[in-house]
């Protein structure tokens, strides 16, 4: 059994964050998101139709702001779903909501749909930052929609984003606050980064990252969170299954313009051109074949993001090498050695203080992929 997640892109959004960086258009007539809702439900059935049901684990319904979808679309997928012997509360189904979208109604209908995990974009709860950022939502509106979220949804989760902007930050005080008024399940945490376009805001000067990021950690390990992946907390039993699939090389069907998509078997990509109109009128992806260094650099860079790692059997099983064979003496002086990684004999990971240094780990280990290339392409 092939464990797949469906991976669904909304690509509509009400208006622009400053920060973003995302694939994401505000569409100028309701017509469109009618027409790509209809196409991507149409794909959805279609791919449907290719996997066995109790494949199917995850379907994360993610953009852009898919809360910006009229009722009848989630109700829908929710539709296909059932219609292919899906039984939605088997699998994990994660709409992603602008807090500024959320109302009962709106809730009870994702509900009604089989959505059982709410992934919300509180990014802050500092009326200047979400002003800075260009949100929809505020402090006020956070505090009365969060409990709504909570009493309607068994699973819900918080987006957090800091290293935003020159103004110092209190992040503990942010989550405490926004923890006062419902406690989530799950938090991810993102470090600004400075999208690729002119007049977007400052990034924070490296000690403040330093200092918000500790903050966040400090606060989520306080609360019984565990970093279940480099960017990612949860409580116990509440770590995402879709993302999961993702860092464990398991297969994700990407429908949607600039989705992606992967099978493991031939560890082949696919993804959508980022075009709303293209996927309206022909919804054809275009397939990314990569050599075989390639694919262990994606490997590697995904499984070490975890806190297991990576499975040195799964490794050697697709690239045909242990990857403790490929890993140079300096690579492990550097960091086992060191205490930023372990290696047993079943896994490869980063430890939590490794964490910190992973993106070093990762091109150090990119480099002994690299040698081990060049020396096995003759
Ligand atoms: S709502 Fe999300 S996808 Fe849309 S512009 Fe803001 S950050 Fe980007």
């Amino acid at each position: 059994m092939t464990r797949t997640g469906i991976y669904i892109h909304i690509p509509f959004c009400e208006s622009r964050c400053s920060y973003c960086d995302f694939f994401s258009t505000v569409p100028k007539a309701a017509e469109i998101k009618t027409a790509y809702g209809a196409q991507v439900v149409a794909v959805l059935k279609k791919e449907l139709a290719t996997v066995r049901a109790e494949e199917i684990v995850s379907l994360y319904i993610g953009g852009g702001t898919p809360s910006t979808m009229p009722g009848r679309f989630f109700t829908a997928v929710g539709r296909a779903l059932t219609a292919a012997g899906i039984d939605t509360k088997k699998i994990e189904f994660t709409v992603e909501a602008n807090p500024a979208d959320i109302t009962a109604p709106f809730l009870r209908t994702l509900k009604k749909c089989g959505v059982n995990r709410l992934s919300l974009g509180t990014q802050s709860a500092d009326d200047a930052v979400l002003k800075a950022m260009g949100r929809r939502a505020s402090r006020e509106m956070l505090a009365k929609v969060l409990p709504l979220a909570r009493k309607e949804f068994d699973n819900i989760s918080y987006d957090i984003i800091y290293g935003f902007g020159k103004r110092p930050r209190d992040l503990a005080a942010e989550l405490g606050w926004l923890f006062e008024l419902a406690v989530p399940d799950h938090v991810s945490t993102y470090c600004y980064t400075r999208p690729e376009r002119r007049k977007v805001p400052p990034v924070a000067r490296e000690e403040r990252i330093e200092t918000e990021e500790e903050a966040i950690h400090r606060f989520l390990a306080a609360s019984r969170f565990t970093r279940y992946e480099v960017s990612n907390w949860a409580r116990r039993g509440f770590e995402s299954v879709h993302n999961r699939l993702y860092w464990s090389w398991d297969r994700y069907i990407g429908i949607g313009a600039g989705a992606h998509g992967f099978t493991p078997a031939d560890g082949v990509r696919y993804h959508y051109p980022e075009s709303v109109m293209a996927f309206i009128k022909d919804p054809v992806p275009v397939v990314e074949r990569s050599p075989r260094d390639v694919k262990m650099r994606e490997f590697v860079m995904m499984g070490l993001r975890t806190k297991e790692g990576i499975r040195r059997t799964q490794f050697k099983k697709l690239f045909g090498v242990d990857i403790a064979a490929l890993m140079s003496v300096v690579t492990r002086e550097r960091f086992i050695d060191a205490g930023y990684a372990t290696l047993t004999k079943r896994r490869l990971a980063a430890t939590v203080r490794g964490f910190d240094l992973l993106n070093s780990f990762i091109g150090a280990l990119f480099d002994d992929i690299e040698r081990y290339a060049r020396g096995h392409e003759r």
